[in-house]
């Protein structure tokens, strides 16, 4: 089976209210383990690669191992998601290769850190979709500006940027219409990686983990309920995968995630797609610093290769189970290009 155009995952998502994760792959060991979870607890799934997923595998490679996970599963709908494109170029690149979705960032410019006017953002996510959708291929747009680093996207802003770059609803329904976007990335504050910003508590000088916008999400979805909306940097950075590591040699210092439950509140609410990166990333280095540590003589890569893809099907798993793709892999037949050309078409 071919890969599925994102939107039929979503608009899925939607109509049986659950939300589906996006992760994020670099190697084959994600693919792989994402693949078995999506198997093992029969959900539809969003693999997505960055520019920088793109450059470090040397596109080629990513998009065999793509369709070999297709190939290899042809019951799972999978789509394949350009993260963050900064550019039409770009865009056009990954639509040659076979992505099936797009994401056109026009929040940001270019170089991926000084933020766009709302004007330039309009004008280049319209130039996305014009591009993709006689193509039959899905796009996200993001309206307001994520913090944190996620190969370098965003990593100029400071607290007080992001804070004063939150999506505004309103703004939100004009963006869509303008736009004619299939989903909506927005900024409710949280950013990119394991270290996002957390906030002092008042009475106790307590650093707690950031303070989302929810109601942001709530006054968009009320707006506009067939919006499906998309949120960034959604790892929850457990702390017993972060303990792990730091119990076998790791120093990372205090971090924070996003807390399922809010990202439960997200889905009830018109969140479709879920990103998560972080977390997979935790899970593989904790397996990798495990090994290294209790059998130094090891030097084949599989020992510890073979570990680390377990860990990351594991984080895999429970955020299926979490965000309810699970059991939902069955419900449709599955789309291709072409059927969806014919649908942005009418
Ligand atoms: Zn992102």
């Amino acid at each position: 089976m071919s890969l599925v155009p994102m939107r039929q995952i979503l608009d899925e998502a939607a109509k049986g209210g659950y939300g589906v994760g996006a992760f994020n792959v670099n190697n084959m060991e994600q693919i792989q383990a994402i693949m078995q979870a999506a198997h093992d607890t029969a959900s539809p799934v969003i693999i997505q690669a960055s520019r920088g997923a793109l450059k470090y595998s040397k596109m080629i490679y990513l998009k065999k191992l793509m369709e070999a996970a297709a190939e290899e599963f042809p019951h799972i709908p999978v789509a394949m998601h350009l993260d963050h494109g900064n550019s039409i170029a770009t865009l056009k690149e990954a639509i040659d290769l076979g992505f099936t979705s797009v994401m056109m960032d026009g929040s940001l410019a270019e170089d991926g850190k000084t933020p766009n006017t709302y004007e330039q953002n309009v004008a280049i996510t319209k130039q996305a979709v014009e591009l993709a959708h006689p193509l039959g291929v899905t796009v996200e747009g993001e309206l307001g500006c994520l913090g944190g680093i996620e190969d370098g996207h965003g990593a100029g802003l400071s607290d007080e940027e992001v804070a004063s770059h939150l999506t505004d609803p309103a703004q939100a329904e004009d963006f869509v219409a303008k736009t004619g976007l299939d989903a909506l990335a927005v900024a409710i504050g949280t950013s990119h990686g394991a270290y996002k910003s957390g906030r002092k508590d008042p009475k106790t000088g307590e650093i707690l983990p950031p303070a989302l916008a929810m109601e942001r999400i709530h006054e968009i979805h009320k707006r506009m309920p067939n919006c499906h909306m998309v949120m960034h940097g959604s790892s929850s950075v457990p702390k017993e995968l972060v303990d792990l590591i730091n119990q076998y040699g790791g120093k990372m210092p205090g971090t924070f995630g996003i807390p399922i439950s809010e990202i439960q509140d997200g889905i009830k609410h018109g969140v479709r797609k879920i990103n998560v990166d972080t977390d997979s990333r935790l899970a593989i280095t904790g397996a990798i610093r495990k090994v290294f540590v209790e059998h130094p003589e090891k030097f084949d890569p599989r020992d510890y290769l073979k570990p680390a893809r377990e860990a990351a099907y594991h984080v895999y798993v429970d955020r299926m189970k979490a965000f309810g793709q699970a059991g939902h892999a069955g419900d449709y037949k599955q789309m291709t290009l072409e059927d969806m050309k014919k649908v942005y078409g009418r």
